[in-house]
């Protein structure tokens, strides 16, 4: 399946769990995360629902590589109509974790949307010097144990994901 028809699937078999996770987010502010994951033959089925803070939750994303199983791609809820992928919301997306698909979703004027960000298609990503610089502060992120110095380094690696999804992948928005 490509990035598109991976995520077409995904929203379209859990839609009504997006919504609940969304329905959460806007009663108490705290934003919800579930990852996605394809087994071998195929089937993409969804994670436990992590909750996180006002500002920020991590998709359990390793729940599926504990299952032996290949992580898709995550979603993740923003109160209030906040509808734009953060920064940090593209780690991942490529290396190191080689997603398909990174979504957020939210409560806008009574509808429910998500927006995500698609894993381009094609390796042509990689001729782009913005690929140089997310190898260059993944390969650093493994030396580091300072705190801040990793803080950084993950920037650099969300913040060139981000430029690079945005040239050579794909930002699509759904009605759910
Ligand atoms: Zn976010």
């Amino acid at each position: 399946m490509t990035p598109q028809q991976e995520v077409e699937y995904t929203i379209y078999h859990y839609r009504q769990l997006l919504k609940e996770m969304i329905e959460l987010t806007e009663e108490d502010e705290l934003e919800r995360a579930v990852a996605f994951c394809q087994n071998e033959s195929g089937e993409i089925y969804p994670t436990e629902v992590e909750v996180g803070s006002k500002e920020w939750v991590h998709p359990p994303v390793t729940e599926c590589l504990d299952r032996g199983d290949k992580p898709s791609g995550d979603f993740h809820t923003h109160p209030h109509g906040d509808l734009e992928l953060s920064t940090s919301d593209y780690y991942g997306l490529l290396e190191p974790l080689n997603l398909n698909f990174k979504c957020v979703g939210t409560l806008k004027h009574g509808k429910y949307y998500v927006k995500c960000a698609l894993r381009p298609q094609t390796d042509e990503y990689r001729q782009d010097p913005a690929y140089e610089r997310l190898k260059f502060c993944l390969e650093e992120l493994q030396f580091t144990k300072d705190t801040e110095q990793s803080r950084i380094l993950k920037y650099c690696i969300s913040k060139s994901t981000q430029e690079l999804v945005e040239k050579y992948g794909e930002i699509r928005t759904f009605k759910l």
